[in-house]
């Protein structure tokens, strides 16, 4: 656990750096390939410059998509999916996440013992919920209470494929819920791109929630958001169950209530 707090502080750290050259380089590409277009449009069809100019271009262009190439490995850990049993990530995590979220952040965990597995990274999961969990503490410079709860979900067949391009059925819910600023329309709009921070430069990297996007969607599954200004955010992700779990969807949801602070 330490080697995974370790681990996400490295990657936050080397998010950061390729974020902050990228940001820079892409800055000076857009006045290169801007120029170079521009001088392109304007030189006779008959001019010999065109030629190296449209060279300049070229590698202007390569040059941005080598940036964007480098974010994406940034992001891009080799994945090892297991079985696993998402209450135990939250177990193991949660001492690290109380560190995290400091001492004005209280932390309830609100598990359903029954809940099925899911098929993931067990370090991307966790790389999940600190994620979510680090915008959490941010959004609650003043304290408040942060809850992860699990809970199985039957998805409907239809409205899956339809809102969320996945497939119905038993799934995991995995909220991650904070009473903090919460984010208007605009805002949230924006969360999954890469490199979208309200932060400000050098503290947001932009990188946290693209990333949480990214795990979740290559494990099959998808995010919901809620979020209301001056109430709070709700994370929501939901993967898909493993195995064979009819006989046990019936059992009634009993709820463990522990964690608390
Ligand atoms: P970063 O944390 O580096 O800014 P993220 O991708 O994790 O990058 O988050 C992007 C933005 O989404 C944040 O800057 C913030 O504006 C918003 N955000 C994310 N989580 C929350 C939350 N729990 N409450 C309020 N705003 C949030």
């Amino acid at each position: 656990l330490e080697d995974q707090f370790r681990q996400a502080q490295k990657m936050e750290a080397f998010g950061q750096l390729a974020g902050g050259v990228a940001h820079d380089f892409n800055n000076l590409l857009t006045v290169i390939n801007g120029y170079s277009e521009l001088a392109l449009a304007q030189l006779p069809s008959a001019n010999p410059m065109r030629e190296d100019i449209a060279a300049v271009r070229d590698a202007g262009e390569r040059a941005a998509g080598l940036t964007s190439q480098l974010l994406s490995f940034s992001r891009r850990a080799r994945l090892e999916p297991q079985v696993l049993d998402p209450n135990a990530v939250v177990g193991d995590t949660g001492k690290m996440l109380r560190r995290l979220i400091g001492e004005n952040i209280s932390l309830t965990t609100t598990l359903d013992p029954a809940v099925h597995r899911v098929r993931v990274d067990p370090g991307q999961m966790g790389q999940i919920l600190i994620n979510l969990a680090v915008n959490a503490r941010d959004a609650m410079p003043d304290g408040g209470q942060l809850t992860i709860e699990t809970q199985n979900v039957e998805l409907d067949g239809e409205y899956a494929r339809v809102h969320h391009g996945t497939t119905g059925g038993h799934h995991v819910m995995i909220a991650v819920t904070d009473t903090g600023t919460g984010m208007p329309p605009d805002v949230k709009a924006r969360i999954f791109e890469p490199f979208f921070t309200t932060k400000g430069v050098g503290k947001g990297t932009g990188l946290g929630l693209a990333t949480v996007y990214g795990i979740v969607k290559q494990s099959g599954g998808h995010v919901e958001v809620y979020s209301e200004v001056g109430v709070g955010t709700s994370f929501k992700v939901y993967l898909p169950a493993v195995g064979d779990v009819s006989e046990d969807t019936n059992a009634a949801p009993a709820e463990v209530r522990g964690g608390t602070e």
